[in-house]
């Protein structure tokens, strides 16, 4: 069974808490075959060269300021995934680090929780090595492909726009330029994703959706783990805080 890769728009730390949001993303769980692992490229984890976190069950990664107390005694404490950071060793012809402490980061626990609430799918985080090399980010993912073939989801983790600056906190109107991007991609990864994805910063407003990039990049993984005879869906595609975009993305 060939796995779907995925990415999942995390939005604030507080969507931990949004039964709403929750919702939403346990109902696309619900409608994915069980994988046997849970791959995940979060926007919260930069370090080159690529670098592979705890393959054993270990703290989670709080990794956000001045939010609600709650938030910061949340647990989740899936298994590692040993196996899956032996294929990736396998499969990357580049160095790869490990981070035996470094547990998961709230770019990958905020959704599980509400995907995965048993908490009982392995899980190992792969950071993101190149975030200003698209083609290279890419080129990840093609190499991680075949992690699909053993039930493996490759689920990468940010948001598809991403300017904290212009986020609206009291949740206003999502504003046109955060809008239309979004809405670029939503055809972009329909018709033309591979060259496109590539070359998003040439896009005129990647630059205001994305002042860094590293809530983008992790799309490319997961893209780049697709094939053209994937085919492609969204069952998210909103807005949180005015202009972040919560689109998620399923290929296969
Ligand atoms: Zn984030």
């Amino acid at each position: 069974m060939r796995f779907p890769t995925g990415f999942v728009g995390h939005g604030a730390p507080t969507n931990a808490l949004n039964d709403a949001r929750g919702a939403q993303w346990r109902r696309w769980a619900e409608s994915l075959p069980r994988p046997s692992a849970i791959l995940s490229i979060s926007a919260h984890f930069e370090q080159a060269p690529p670098s592979i976190g705890a393959t054993s069950t270990v703290p989670l990664v709080y990794d956000f300021w001045g939010f609600p107390q709650p938030l910061y005694e949340i647990t989740y404490a899936a298994p590692g995934a040993p196996a899956v950071a032996d294929d990736i060793k396998r499969l990357l012809p580049d160095a790869v680090v490990d981070e035996a402490d470094r547990g998961l980061d709230h770019g990958t626990w905020v959704p599980l929780l509400h995907m995965y609430p048993e908490a009982d799918i392995p899980v190992v985080q792969l950071s993101l090595p190149w975030v200003e090399d698209p083609a290279r980010m890419f080129e990840l993912g093609r190499r991680l492909a075949p992690l699909r073939d053993d039930g493996v989801f490759i689920l990468g983790s940010g948001n598809l726009v991403h300017n904290l600056r212009a986020a609206d906190w009291a949740g206003g109107p999502t504003p046109g330029w955060a809008a239309d991007f979004d809405a670029w991609l939503g055809e972009t990864l329909d018709e033309d994703r591979d060259d496109a994805l590539q070359n998003y910063v040439d896009h005129p407003l990647a630059h205001v959706c994305h002042p860094t990039k590293e809530h983008f990049v992790p799309l490319l993984v997961a893209a780049g783990a697709a094939t053209e005879h994937d085919e492609v869906s969204f069952p998210i595609a909103d807005f949180d805080l005015g202009s972040v975009s919560m689109r998620s993305v399923q290929f296969g």
